[in-house]
């Protein structure tokens, strides 16, 4: 159990103590987690040991959702932001960059996961920043947030919080094991994906699915497809006997359906929690949950139609 001198506790609530970020004034430490899906994951590995906030709503679009003037100066003001990174959260990196500049330690996780790049697409070449579709690479964001909670806040409880990063860790190989017995039932020559944008690489890299192309064919959903987008992926479903479109619940599916009616053949619009947690208490609400139901719909999805 660490306790610590009474020296360092009063250092420790003089500097990170009330103020206008609000309200935490019993000297836990403070972590801000941009994105809802890392901030469950935080949840889970910090237990009780510190107060997490986080900044990203349920059923969001972690590409675009921006911060209040509170949220930005509570950002400024934590002990540590840990940020999903490789690009994803283009409406909040300069706070992220601004509290890194008055010394808040930062966390990108996803520069600790083994990070692939988009092949193709209007961001062909840039990091992939959808990692938390691998459990195995959430894996390793455990590992890389159980080493900066235990650097960045020396006075937490670092033996609780290593053995809530090992009980999490163990859930997470339980649910990487399931997802690979699930999808042993798809066909391998069902095993062809297509989504609203490029959100499956690291599924289908780890499961062995191909990614036939994504109605908006770019790594980010502020992007938007050129007619003549439409009409190669039309093609391109056409060539390969796709027969769904998985489309993220929190993103319009107007242009999937459109793509639907225009191949010529029947397509069916299925929706994956690919980029956001769903609300508390639903079969998305948490990280294992979400990843748990998307296998399912994913295997229903392609072996169905
Ligand atoms: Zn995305």
């Amino acid at each position: 159990v660490n306790r610590m001198p009474i020296a360092a506790l009063a250092l420790s609530l003089a500097l990170t103590g009330c103020g206008a970020s609000g309200g935490q004034d019993d000297g836990a430490a403070h972590i801000v987690v941009t994105t809802n899906i890392l901030g469950d994951v935080v949840e889970n590995i910090v237990g009780d040991t510190a107060d997490v906030t986080v900044l990203m709503k349920r059923n969001a679009d972690p590409h675009s959702f921006e911060l209040s003037a509170q949220e930005a100066d509570a950002t400024s003001q934590a002990d540590l932001i840990v940020y999903n990174g490789l690009g994803l959260e283009e409406g909040v990196q300069r706070h992220v960059d601004a509290a890194a500049g008055r010394g808040v330690p930062t966390l990108a996780v996803g520069d600790h996961v083994s990070a692939i790049s988009f092949a193709d697409g209007d961001t062909a070449g840039a990091p992939d920043p959808h990692f938390w579709t691998d459990p195995d690479r959430m894996i390793a964001a455990v590992d890389a947030i159980e080493t900066a909670l235990i650097e960045e806040l020396p006075d937490a409880d670092t033996e609780q919080i290593a053995t809530n990063a090992d009980a999490y860790r163990a859930r997470l190989q339980e649910l990487s094991a399931d997802m690979e017995e699930q999808f042993a039932a798809v066909a391998p020559e069902r095993r062809q994906l297509v989504t609203n944008h490029h959100v499956l690489g690291y599924l289908a890299q780890r499961y062995g699915f191909t990614v036939v192309g994504a109605v908006v064919p770019s790594g980010t959903t502020l992007a938007s497809p050129a007619p003549s987008d439409l009409e190669s992926l039309s093609g391109a479903i056409r060539d390969a006997g796709v027969r769904t479109i998985f489309v993220d619940t929190s993103q319009p599916d107007r242009l999937a359906r459109a793509l639907a009616s225009q191949s010529g053949i029947e397509v069916f619009v299925v929706s994956l929690y690919s980029e956001s947690l769903d609300e508390p208490g639903t079969e998305a609400g948490t990280y294992i949950d979400m990843m748990t139901a998307n296998t399912k719909t994913i295997v229903e999805g392609l072996s169905a139609n």
